[in-house]
């Protein structure tokens, strides 16, 4: 958890610079107040993420209140099924709400609001069509013209709200605008719609209810309502923030809730819209909206990010007004750096190569003690691993005609296993095409723990698995969704699925893992040493098929070192 005091100065972002400003004025006369507003249209993303970390994150630093409000406004694409995805998330993350609130619970408080505004002739009941008003409304350098009905008189309008509200018109027939200025040089202003008449079945209020809110008419006001002190948005809604103020005053709202843009997170390789995650998911583009390629948070979290990662991220990331695209490498940064922290490692092997010790007897199990964690991890804990005549080691790892800096095992080489011995290869084994298909080693026994007692040295060390012990296991490595940094940014009548990268996924189906992962919990994280951080797949792993993602792998310098030491944090 972040911490509970208030931030320090090095961390004070614009927003937090102007609460803590507010605080100190006793500006809105009630404690801070905020709220994560999501539209129950999809799953919440990483996106979100960072909107959650800010919200909850100022509220909890300068002891106020955050609300969790579902703004559910749109009967078409609303859905229980998101409501709880989005609290299970938001609760995964770390945070928790004051209240759980729903802006459909505010569609009689909003009407009132808008017979009020009738009343007073600031609205009025329009009888054009959505096309004629957008017409109508001029451009940024043309004035709107006023329809036929902007001068209906307040009993007019008043009538005809009523009737619009117990149903007796078709969709489209009438709509409730404000009357502000059909000529403001904020498009928005001009006139807005504040009501529409919608036959449709919602989520929440069934069919009963069939006037509802546009955004602007909702979004404010809620907010106002709830008593928000600090309304925290994205930059796209900076437009929208007179509509805001014009509606919070008219409403009467004594110290109403200030609107401040943020930048909204982008990053790269990756598309942060629910709409178009959810085409990924009705096109089976991918396995649904917690597939762990998925920037949804049920995505990354069945591939393993753990909520203290995707936290330090946002913080890292911080909040700024101007746009920025961020680097996946910041992303993974971040996760990586957690899990490192907190995760074992054990060994597995991915692309399985035999290895027998021809002078190890037939039937011996040695039980190695090897440590869980590196000595720079605070964590302690070991296991036995079996040792035994026949290993799996990694294709990779042997090379017949290695080249010069290539110090893994090769014919006459001779290297450390991990936890083990030093072996030398004495004999490679090929099939009938040429395969290497097995080699023969012999094994020291005088370097058991992986240390020559003669100052004797090797250049490698190679992580195995003992053949006989071995658990089997599919792994699932999975790489960018998008092969284009910003998948967003198409061409006119392209479409953005186009730049999917077809190998966001590879199964690797034969790996062979260390016995000690049995006795864990499907769910697990681990460092397979030397291959990347994993964890086991909730879905799809059952005890006698053990799955297994990959969360990140390991730090990309790794590269550089290859060859030489145990790495992995070693
Ligand atoms: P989407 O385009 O994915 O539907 P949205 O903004 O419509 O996004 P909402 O459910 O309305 O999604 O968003 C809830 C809150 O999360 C809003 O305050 C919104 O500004 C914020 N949010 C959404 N996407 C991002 C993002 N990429 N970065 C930061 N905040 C975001
Ligand atoms: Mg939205």
């Amino acid at each position: 958890m972040p911490s509970d005091t208030a931030p320090s100065a090095a961390r004070k972002d614009f927003i937090r610079e102007m609460v803590a400003e507010d605080v100190a004025a006793n500006r809105f006369g009630r404690p801070v107040t905020t709220r994560f507003p999501p539209e129950p249209n999809g799953f919440p993303h990483i996106g979100h993420v960072k909107s959650v970390c800010l919200n909850f994150g100022i509220a909890r630093e300068y002891g106020g209140r955050c609300n969790l409000r579902f703004d559910d406004t749109n009967p078409f694409t609303e859905d229980i099924k998101y409501v709880e995805a989005i609290k299970r998330d938001v609760e995964w993350l770390g945070f928790t709400w004051d209240s759980e609130l729903y802006a459909s619970d505010y569609f009689e408080k909003l009407y009132e609001i808008a017979e009020d505004l009738v009343k007073r002739g600031k609205a009025y009941v329009d009888s054009q069509t959505e096309e004629e008003i957008r017409v109508n409304r001029g451009t940024v350098t043309t004035p709107g013209s006023p329809g036929p009905y902007r001068d209906r008189t307040p009993d007019e309008n008043l009538d005809l709200l009523r009737r619009m509200k117990a149903g007796e018109f078709p969709d489209g027939a009438h709509v409730l605008r404000a009357k502000i200025d059909l000529a403001h040089p904020n498009m928005i202003m001009r006139d807005p719609l504040l009501l529409r008449i919608r036959h449709a079945a919602h989520y929440r209020r069934g069919t009963a209810w069939c006037l509802y809110p546009l955004y602007d008419f909702a979004h404010g006001l809620s907010d106002a309502i709830e008593g928000i002190t600090h309304s925290l948005c994205t930059l796209e809604f900076k437009d929208n923030r007179d509509i805001y103020d014009w509606l919070v005053h008219e409403a009467g709202f004594e110290r109403p809730p200030e609107q401040t843009e943020f930048a909204r997170l982008e990053l790269d390789y990756t598309v942060l819209s629910k709409r178009k995650l959810l085409k990924l998911v009705n096109e089976r583009r991918v396995s649904g909206w917690d597939d762990p390629r998925m920037p949804t948070i049920s995505g990354m979290r069945r591939r393993g990010v753990t909520p203290e990662g995707l936290r330090n991220f946002a913080e890292a990331i911080g909040v700024a007004r101007k746009p920025a695209r961020t680097e996946l490498a910041t992303f993974e940064h971040y996760i990586r750096d957690d899990l490192n922290m907190r995760v074992p490692r054990v060994m597995a092997v991915l692309n399985p190569l035999k290895v027998v010790l021809t002078n190890y007897p037939e039937n011996q199990v040695d039980e190695l003690d090897a440590s869980y964690y590196p000595h720079d991890v605070p964590l302690t804990g070991s296991r036995k691993v079996p040792f035994s005549r026949e290993l799996w080691i990694e294709r990779d790892d042997f090379m017949e005609n290695p080249p010069k800096k290539f110090f893994r095992l090769a014919p006459g080489r001779e290297v450390r296993l991990r936890y083990g011995y030093f072996i030398t290869c004495t004999d490679v084994i090929k099939d009938a095409s040429g395969n290497v298909v097995e080699l023969r080693c012999t094994y020291d026994p005088a370097t058991r723990g992986g240390d020559a007692h003669d100052g004797r040295k090797v250049q490698g060390t190679i992580h195995w698995v003992s053949a006989r012990h071995a658990l089997d296991a599919e792994v699932r490595l999975y790489d960018k969704l998008f092969t284009v940094p910003d998948p967003d940014a198409v061409d006119e009548g392209q479409e953005f699925t186009g730049t999917l990268n077809p190998d966001s996924l590879v199964v690797v189906p034969g790996a062979k893992i260390e016995p000690s992962v049995a006795k864990d919990p499907i769910g697990t994280r681990y460092q397979f040493e030397r291959t990347g951080y994993f964890i086991g797949d909730t879905v799809d792993s059952r005890p006698d098929h053990l799955v297994f993602n990959r969360t990140v792998t390991l730090r990309d310098s790794w590269a550089k070192v290859k060859g030489g030491g145990a790495g992995g944090g070693q």
